[in-house]
Parts: structure tokens; sequence; C-alpha cells
């Protein structure tokens, strides 16, 4: 560990890249997400971008990458990064960063991403921004100024080295209530972790998928790099609902409370009619009517459905933080001045246990 040094800005060569996370062979949909928005900071820095991908023999997953975005993938394989450890992968990584000194390193918010990112952050003497929801790039303002007022030939302004450039990492802070803008100017790469389903996934391109590098970088991982041993991996029994990937999201909030059961079944109805999955706010969870991974806002998923059914949600800002993006938003609440009524589409003032059942026979009588 001690011998990862905290390298000058100037030692890094640049490039953004992005840890690419799989699980059994089966590329991580967030990876794709990081991939697609690494792509338009590379392109604003002038810079290649790279994907980051361990395990063991998954080189076969790494050239999909590309189709995204990626210029090329490093692919370090070895038996010991067949499942995940928090030892091995970072020190694959750190190794692996130290050697090709990227400027920018992505890293998604999973479980896996928020245990890996810190650590190796600090390995590498560097900032992290834990949680991002947007990113950018600060290009130098006197750039555009002599653009637009200086008779300079365009190359020449954009041959001006652009050293104090940085990544500005957007999240939310002080319990949701304000955005921070955060820059790591000191020390590279600027690393960040964003929250999976953020980030909106280029299309497929098949030609840049058969393009894309694939470069082995060299590195060493013995047992003894190894402080854990996997034994056996056990899947829950149980399937999570897939909040991030569907169309149609009914969430039901606190307004349920009268009747739990009922208002949960209304809301598997409508989203059954409509052919969506079932989310919550907070308060539904932490009351332990449904489970931690229904949970939409701040805390929980974040998600874009085509259409957001908001049934008995206040639309507290970190509730709105995990869904105002949502093309179609419709709410239900008895009380007409919720903050959900702010940002819906379509607001619905009434008793969710009158409206929804009204909702659903409309809708099943509009598809016969
Ligand atoms: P309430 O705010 O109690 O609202 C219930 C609503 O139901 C009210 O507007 C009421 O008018 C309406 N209602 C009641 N009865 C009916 C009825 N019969 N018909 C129609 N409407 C009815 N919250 C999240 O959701 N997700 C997060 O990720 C999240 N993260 C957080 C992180 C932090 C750091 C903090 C501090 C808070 C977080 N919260 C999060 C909690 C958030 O602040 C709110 O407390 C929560 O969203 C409230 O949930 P709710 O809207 O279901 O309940």
């Amino acid at each position: 560990m001690s011998n990862y040094n905290s390298a000058a800005i100037e030692e890094f060569k640049g490039g953004v890249w992005v840890f690419c996370e799989q699980r059994q062979g089966k590329m991580m949909p967030t990876s794709f997400e990081l991939i697609s928005e690494g792509r338009k900071l590379a392109d604003e820095l002038g810079e290649k971008l790279y994907g980051l991908l361990l395990g063991h023999e998954i080189e076969g997953i790494a050239k999909e990458l590309g189709g995204y975005g990626a210029d090329g993938v490093y692919v370090c394989d070895h038996p010991l990064l067949a499942n995940y450890t928090t030892d091995g992968y970072t020190k694959v990584i750190c190794d692996v960063i130290q050697e090709y000194k990227p400027e920018v390193m992505l890293i998604g918010a999973t479980n896996i991403g928020r245990d890996l990112g810190p650590r190796c952050a600090a390995r590498l003497h560097t900032g992290l921004c834990a949680d991002c929801t947007h990113l950018d790039i600060d290009v130098p303002k006197y750039k555009d100024f002599l653009r637009s007022a200086s008779t300079l030939a365009p190359a020449m302004i954009d041959s001006i080295p652009e050293d104090d450039r940085n990544l500005k990492m957007t999240r939310p802070a002080f319990g949701g209530h304000l955005m921070a803008t955060i820059i790591c100017p000191r020390f590279r790469p600027a690393m960040a972790t964003v929250r999976p389903g953020v980030m909106k996934k280029n299309a497929f391109d098949q030609a840049k998928a058969d393009a894309c590098e694939i470069i082995k970088p060299n590195f060493s991982l013995t047992e003894d790099d190894m402080e854990t041993q996997v034994v056996e991996v056990v899947k829950a029994a149980k399937k999570l609902v897939d909040l991030i990937g569907a169309d149609v999201v009914v969430s039901v909030g606190r307004g349920i409370s009268k009747d739990v059961e009922g208002g949960i079944k209304l809301a598997e109805e409508l989203a059954e009619v409509l052919g969506g999955v079932v989310g919550g706010s907070r308060a539904t969870i932490d009351s332990g009517w449904l489970s931690a991974d229904h949970q939409v806002g701040q805390t929980g998923k974040t998600v874009h459905p085509k259409i957001y059914v908001a049934l008995g949600i206040s639309g507290a800002i970190q509730h709105k933080a995990g869904m105002q993006d949502s093309e179609c938003i419709i709410a239900v609440n008895k009380n007409d001045t919720a903050p959900i009524f702010e940002i819906a589409d379509y607001g619905i003032c009434g008793d969710l246990f009158k409206v929804t059942p009204m909702l659903i026979e409309a809708i099943k009588a509009a598809k016969a």
C-alpha cells in the first residue's frame, strides 16, 4: 500500500476511464451508462475514453463497451478476480492507474462501486466525489472569451494548454436540500462514483464495438495480496424489482397508511395494466411495507421511466431527486398543496383508494 504515491498533476497522461462492473460475466447496466457519459466528457477534454474491466474469462464481453462509446478497454483477467473482493480489485486497479495515469476515473455507485471507489482514492491519494448525479468539464472561460473577442486563429486558441481544467462533480448535499458541485484541483485522477440510472445510455453501435481496442495491461496479483477469500456466492432467492429498467413505475407513499395491504394491491394492479413495476417512497420502506429494492429517491433508485405514477406521495425533495426526470408524471394526492403537484404533468387531487380503481378500470376499458 505504501508504494503508491500521489503523483503531480503534470505526470498524468490524460484519458477518461470508467470502471466497468461485471458480475458472473454479465456487464452491469451502469457500465454502459457511464461509458456513454464518459464519451461526452472525453470529447469535451479532447481525450480518449477507456473502460477498465476486471474479472476472469471476461474478454468476450469487453468489445460491447465500444458500442456505447469506449475507444478501448483495459482487460485485467485473473482467476483471483473471478469474484469481487475489495483487496484484489483495489490492488489491480491502483497498479494499472499508476501505470497509465488517467485524468478522470468514473465508477458506478453500486454496492461494489461504493466499496471500491473510496478505497482506491485513498490508496492513490486523490479526491473522490461520491454518489454524483451530474458531471461536467470546467474548461477555462478565457478560451471562450478569446474565441469571441480576439482575432487569434481558432487553432492557436485551441493549442493553449488547459492545465487548469477540472471535472465538475455534482451531488445532493445537506440531506438533498442543495446541489453541491465539487472539483478535485490538485490530484489526479479526479474520481467520482455515479448513481446508477442517472446517466443516459447511448444507442449501441456495432461498428464502434468492432473497432474497440482491447488492451491487456501488466499487473501482479497473488494470494498474498488478498485478505479475504470468497468461499461461496449465494444469490438471493427473491427476485428484486427492476425499477431502473422499467418503462412504467407506480409508486406508493405514506398515503396508503390507512390500508397498507389494499394500497399496495391497488398499485400492483395499476402497474400490471400499465405493464410496469411497483416502487415506493422511503416512508414505505422505513415502515416495512415494501422491501428496500423498491425505494425511489436520493437514497434509493433513480428512475426515468416513460410514466411515473405517485400514489399518496407528498413529493419531498429527496423523493423528487429520484424521479423528476420521468417523461410523464401522474400524481394522486388528497392534498392539493402537496409538492408532488409542482412537477406532475397530470395531478389528480383525491383519495387514492377511490381514484386508483377508477384509473385501473379506465385503462382496462381503453385496452378492450
Ligand atoms: P409523506 O410525506 O408523509 O406524504 C404522504 C402523502 O400522502 C401526503 O402528501 C398526503 O397528503 C398524502 N395522502 C395521505 N392519504 C392519502 C390518500 N388516502 N389519498 C391520496 N393521498 C393521500 N424519501 C424518499 O422517498 N426517497 C429517498 O431516497 C429519500 N432519501 C432521503 C434521504 C435523506 C438524507 C433524508 C433526510 C430523507 C430522505 N427521504 C427520502 C425522506 C423524505 O424526506 C420524505 O420523508 C419521504 O419521501 C416522505 O414519503 P411520503 O411522501 O410517502 O410520505
